[in-house]
């Protein structure tokens, strides 16, 4: 599994010899690389603005694109919304129809689909599949 890593990134800022490696970006990437939730830019924007409260929505977009262009990052479309994803390996998601959760599912957990079945004849290197259903922690609320 490769996932974001602060370590990753400030080798790339060191070697691409043009970027600054700025408190807020160290923040955006810290934050990032522990969230499991697929944040969106928004709410990075929220996390890191706590730390550092002068931090710009620009300087959030800017972090993310420069990220995602590295292949650090993934995004993910869900509901006219772009979430982020630190976890750039294979993988599909669980979206809860309740709360909006986004969790992975490791990639093996689905079988092959029958490809060979396309009617266009396409050729499929990887795909993405969304689940969708009630996450465990709502399932636990509804229970009470
Ligand atoms: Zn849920
Ligand atoms: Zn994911």
């Amino acid at each position: 599994m490769s996932r974001l890593d602060q370590r990753d990134v400030e080798s790339m800022v060191v070697e691409s010899h043009r970027l600054k490696m700025t408190p807020q970006r160290r923040a955006i990437v810290d934050y990032l690389q522990s969230a499991t939730h697929h944040p969106t830019a928004d709410e990075v924007l929220k996390a890191v603005n706590e730390k550092f409260p002068m931090t710009s929505r620009a300087t959030v977009y800017n972090t993310l694109n420069w990220l995602k262009g590295a292949g650090m990052v993934r995004e993910v479309y869900e509901g006219g919304h772009v979430r982020f994803d630190p976890n750039t390996s294979n993988h599909h998601h669980f979206i809860c129809r309740r709360c909006g959760r986004v969790e992975d599912i490791e990639y093996e957990l689905i079988g092959n689909c029958q490809f060979d079945l396309l009617p266009g004849n396409q050729k499929v290197d990887i795909y993405e599949i969304i689940l969708r259903g009630v996450c465990a922690p709502c399932q636990t609320i509804n229970k009470q």
